[in-house]
């Protein structure tokens, strides 16, 4: 089982929702472990001033650590900010620290506030000499200049939605975004994934919130399920991904699943007869 990305384009996906705790983060580092497990070079962008995707993928963010805010907010190259995780050598990490949560602020007065991370990473894939295959950019749990910048700089929203009450509530509104994205900032933005998290198939309602969500969205919902499971939210304390803080639990093996999934939708493809089936 592995991928040949080997000359293939570099894939920028935002993990959003504007709602806190639906499992963005969880999605952006464990999608992202399981990526470089297959063999890709991943960076994750930590955009939440809450620093959790850093936590869990254990970089070092603290106040004095070089990160996203200034890349942002004083130009710094995103390859002076960027650590490798210990997990992976694949696994890339450009922590956020706690000056990030001034940034949303300060973005505002500053010149081409939505472009900032988008110019950031296009001067990055261009001048680096490693091959990048995916980045993840995880986003706060807002619509603010933060996420704005994340749908500036990627191709693709993923979302995660929590099998809860509620599920589909502030949907519109950030569909009304990704689109005056498409409009004014970045005509290639799609909503091309859609991932149901916290599933506990013991519940009617988990079953009600999925089956309603694939039949708003049959194309963008990914067949894996990510379930709830113990074992996905006690790992960050480990400062590990699920991936390898327990690689045979449930939710590793469903956020696997995930990631080829989206290997196989996108138009990288797959080389090597490598099915999903094959996790
Ligand atoms: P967000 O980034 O959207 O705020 P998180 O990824 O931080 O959400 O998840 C919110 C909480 O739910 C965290 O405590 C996380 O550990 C927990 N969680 C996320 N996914 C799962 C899951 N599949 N099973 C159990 N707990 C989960
Ligand atoms: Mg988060």
């Amino acid at each position: 089982v592995s991928l040949d990305l080997s000359g293939h384009k570099t894939r920028v996906l935002t993990i959003s929702n504007q709602k806190g705790g639906v499992g963005k983060t969880t999605t952006s580092v464990n999608i992202a472990a399981a990526l470089a497990d297959l063999g890709a070079r991943v960076l994750v962008i930590d955009l939440d001033p809450q620093g959790n995707a850093s936590t869990a993928l254990n970089v070092p963010h603290t106040a004095e650590t070089p990160s996203v805010y200034d890349v942002l907010i004083d130009e710094f190259p995103l390859a002076d900010i960027i650590q490798v995780s210990p997990e992976s050598p694949n696994l890339l990490c450009a922590p956020s620290t706690i000056h990030l949560a001034g940034a949303e602020i300060e973005l505002v007065s500053q010149v081409a506030r939505e472009h900032r991370l988008r110019t950031a990473l296009d001067d990055y894939l261009a001048s680096s000499t490693e091959r990048l295959d995916f980045v993840l950019i995880d986003c706060p749990p807002s619509l603010g200049l933060l996420t704005i910048n994340a749908f500036t700089a990627a191709q693709e929203v993923l979302l995660p939605i929590q099998c809860e009450y509620y599920a589909l509530e502030g949907l519109s509104q950030l569909l009304a975004t990704v689109r005056m994205i498409q409009k004014h900032l970045n005509p290639e933005l799609r909503l091309t994934t859609i991932l149901l998290t916290m599933y506990d198939g013991r519940t009617r309602l988990s079953q009600q919130v999925a089956e309603e969500v694939r039949a708003h969205f049959p194309n963008e919902v990914l067949n894996s399920v990510i379930p709830r499971s113990v074992r996905v939210s006690e790992a960050p304390s480990f400062g590990q991904t699920v991936i390898a803080y327990d690689a045979q639990s449930a939710g590793a093996v469903a956020y696997r699943e995930a990631a080829v999934e989206i290997v196989a939708r996108g138009e990288t493809g797959l080389r090597g007869g490598f099915t999903p089936n094959a996790v």
